[in-house]
């Protein structure tokens, strides 16, 4: 059973690496993969380029050897379309059960995602509490119980403009890594 937790990671943060071991803990996975995308489809403009979003996953996946990263969305450079990387994952891994990992407030817009109903064909859905979600059974999607952490990458790329205190929101190595661009 392995797990893929797709986002921009703009930058990460401790919401994200928390949710992914909580999760990899709670559903038993044998890998947790971060998957950064290469062109979001929802969001206009990144803060952070690709190689420093990259950079940035990379002293996480140091630091905390339960997680791993995934580039397939960034080597394809074209829109990454979550329903395209499960298909191309499930070639990958035939014989794994797969796990794709979001949060509330992405689940609460699926229906823009393109061919959204077919996701759950490719794999189990789980979905992470975040502050204000309600989550209400649906048949097929996971809610997992996971301690909620508010944090976001938009309070942190705000904090970062008025040049306002990051500790406590993402590794201490992000933060000198960000403070030395
Ligand atoms: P932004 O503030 O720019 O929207 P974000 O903090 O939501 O960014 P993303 O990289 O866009 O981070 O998120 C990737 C995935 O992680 C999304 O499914 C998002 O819902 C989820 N996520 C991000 N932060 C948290 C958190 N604190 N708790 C649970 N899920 C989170």
């Amino acid at each position: 059973m392995i797990g893929f937790f797709g986002g921009s990671f703009d930058p990460i943060h401790f919401g994200h690496i928390k949710n992914a071991i909580a999760i990899k803990k709670e559903l038993r996975l044998s890998n947790l993969f971060l998957m950064p995308c290469a062109a979001p489809v929802h969001k206009s403009e990144l803060r952070f380029n690709t190689k420093q979003r990259l950079d940035m996953l990379n002293l996480a996946v140091q630091e905390f050897a339960d997680l791993s990263i995934d580039t397939r969305e960034i080597d394809r450079q074209s829109a990454s379309y979550t329903i395209d990387s499960l298909k191309q994952i499930q070639q990958d891994y035939p014989d794994d059960k797969i796990f794709f990992i979001m949060g509330a407030d992405s689940f609460d817009n699926i229906d823009t995602w393109k061919k959204y109903e077919q996701l759950s064909d490719y794999a189990t859905l789980v979905v992470l509490p975040r502050v204000g979600s309600n989550q209400v059974d649906d048949k097929g999607v996971y809610f997992s119980k996971v301690p909620l952490v508010n944090i976001s990458s938009t309070q942190i790329r705000s904090k970062i403009a008025k040049h306002q205190d990051l500790s406590g929101l993402l590794p201490d190595s992000i933060i000198h890594y960000i403070e030395q661009l």
